[in-house]
């Protein structure tokens, strides 16, 4: 492509973010627009659940810097892409011409309420975070439903405030991610904190207007002052209905961050990745960045791009830092390299086919990692 060439690009966050970055680092000087939906300036979400729900720390500060004073801002919602005119039309009717678009517009929290009822807490976004935080100063109880990854960092804030939780999940604590050993691991900690784990195999559902509960499958019922859903989240592709994209339970792109259309590419939370195997969706930061790399690259024909998977996230229970660098889910026991669970461990676990390290509330820095992963 044309360095001079018009690029729009649609979300103005961490992949987003990081594609205007790299593509002003590999040389791109034309014209370069990011539409963001926002009022914020963009931000991190990881500190979301960790930092601001923390009212210890200071300030909640999670900016995304853009340091290159040539990229425009426009904040407004994109609402239809025009593949045959190549143009972005805005919420507000405006429309924007381009050469390459890349759309990095995330996903929203999944709710389990209808719209309209109020009363069911999210956490996706800033202003999420900040009400969540202020209510946990306030509330007795909580009951947080999904046990994954984000469910638990919720249920470790709510532990921190002396909020009284229970998280209901569909099965045991990040067992579908991490398998049963750290799963078990992780309950035990929870319970021996407080918390109550229960399960329902066929799902709750949330009662009151506002919610202020949930029905178990047995018909039972709970309340509690604050309800709190971290149930998944949904590719934001709602608004390209209509452009001829593939969409396939996120927009499909290929390991290129291609999409079915040849001058608009894909990066993030967004998009689903076809690979040998199928569609695959790895919705971690480490992918939104790497995928904005790769869309660069992509898009200004720069050799040396790299994969377009980083298999590396990490998250903060109940006070204990961990990092997982390589392929989930994870199966069986792992091995331990070094140190016991209870004080902090480096865990291996083995395929045929590729190897996952786990630094459970243990020190080690990220390339150390990496290398162990890679090793054979
Ligand atoms: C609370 C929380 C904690 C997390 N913690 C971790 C962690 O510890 N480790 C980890 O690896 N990952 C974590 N993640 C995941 C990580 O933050 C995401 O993978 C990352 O934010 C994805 O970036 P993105 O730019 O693709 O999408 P998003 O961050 O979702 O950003 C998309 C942006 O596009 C905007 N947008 C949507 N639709 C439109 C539209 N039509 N027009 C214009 N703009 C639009 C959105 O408002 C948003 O600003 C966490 C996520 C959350 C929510």
């Amino acid at each position: 492509m044309n360095e001079d060439h018009s690029i729009v690009i649609a979300g103005e966050s961490l992949a987003g973010v990081t594609t205007a970055r790299e593509l002003r680092r590999l040389g791109h000087r034309g014209p370069l627009t990011i539409v963001g939906d926002e009022t914020h300036p963009a931000y991190n979400r990881p500190p979301l659940s960790k930092q601001v729900l923390d009212r210890a720390q200071p300030g909640d500060a999670t900016r995304l810097q853009l340091t290159d004073d040539g990229i425009t801002i426009v904040r407004d919602g994109a609402a239809g892409l025009d593949l045959d005119r190549k143009h972005l039309r805005l919420g507000s009717g405006a429309t924007l011409p381009f050469d390459k678009a890349v759309i990095a517009t995330g996903a929203s929290a999944r709710r389990l309420a209808p719209p309209g009822r109020t009363g069911e807490n999210v956490l996706r976004t800033l202003d999420d975070a900040r009400t969540l935080r202020d209510r946990l100063a306030t509330a007795q109880s909580a009951i947080v439903i999904g046990a994954g990854f984000l469910g638990m960092e919720v249920v470790s804030a709510c532990v921190r405030e002396r909020v009284k939780v229970t998280v209901i999940d569909v099965e045991p604590p990040l067992r579908r991610l991490l398998g049963p050993f750290l799963s078990g691991h992780v309950s035990e900690r929870a319970t021996a904190a407080g918390v109550e784990i229960l399960l329902d195999p066929g799902g709750v559902t949330l009662i009151g207007d506002p919610v202020n509960g949930v029905r178990f499958g047995d018909g039972t019922e709970r309340t509690a002052d604050l309800i709190v859903t971290c149930a998944g989240d949904i590719p934001n592709t709602g608004w390209l209905t209509g452009s001829g994209l593939e969409i396939a339970g996120g927009l499909v792109i290929d390991a290129h961050t291609r999409t079915s259309h040849p001058d608009v590419h894909g990066a993030g939370d967004v998009v689903t990745v076809r690979t040998a195997t199928g569609l695959v969706r790895r919705p971690f930061w480490a992918n939104a960045v790497r995928q904005g790399q790769v869309a660069a690259h992509a898009i200004l024909q720069h050799p040396g791009a790299p994969a377009v998977f980083d298999d590396y996230f990490w998250t903060d229970l109940l006070g204990t830092a961990v990092k997982v660098v390589g392929d989930l889910p994870l199966h069986g026991p792992p091995e331990i390299l070094d140190g016991t669970l209870a004080d902090g461990a480096l865990l291996r676990w083995r395929t045929p086919h590729s190897t996952t390290i786990v630094a459970w509330g243990l020190k080690r820095p990220l390339p150390r990692l990496r290398a162990l992963a890679a090793a054979p």
